[in-house]
């Protein structure tokens, strides 16, 4: 691996553990585009009462910010953890192209950090997942809907 990738992991991980160091979570990350840290993030659940203040999470509303876009195509993220569930889905809705982790879901789920029940709850049936998931019918749900597919001037994300 090139040595830029050691040196963004590497800030992943410092960041880790300073946060750590500061009594938060031991997670980091950074997103780079063009061989630039764009934005980085730590894990804030605690500090901020945030159960979605994850590093990635984080990492990406900076980098958002910063750029003042919705859109990091282009751009790839170092985190020091194998990202979970929640931060995997926000690592595609904002269209990174490349994940780099170092530490797996298995080394957190040794210390406590086990995600792997969500991953098996998503292929689970309804009815069989831990949370119930309950369809309320609504005829007017689908208004908000219809109104987006006849705005000509949305802005598509
Ligand atoms: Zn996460």
């Amino acid at each position: 691996m090139e040595d830029r990738h050691r040196d963004f992991m590497r800030k992943a991980i410092e960041l880790s553990q300073k946060n750590v160091e500061e009594g938060g979570g031991p997670f980091g990350a950074v997103v780079v585009k063009h061989g630039n840290i764009i934005g980085q993030g730590v894990n804030g659940v605690t500090r901020l009462n945030d159960p979605t203040a994850h590093a990635e999470v984080n990492a990406i509303r900076d980098a958002c910010k910063n750029v003042k876009s919705f859109d990091l195509a282009g751009c790839q993220i170092y985190t020091s953890c194998e990202p979970c569930p929640m931060c995997l889905g926000a690592i595609y809705w904002s269209r990174i192209e490349r994940i780099y982790y170092a530490n797996t879901k298995k080394d957190a789920a040794s210390i406590g950090f086990d995600d792997q029940f969500i991953y098996d709850e998503i292929g689970k049936a309804y009815e069989s997942r831990q949370i119930p998931f309950i369809k309320v019918e609504d005829d007017n749900a689908i208004n908000a809907f219809n109104m987006w597919k006849d705005n000509a001037d949305k802005i598509r994300y």
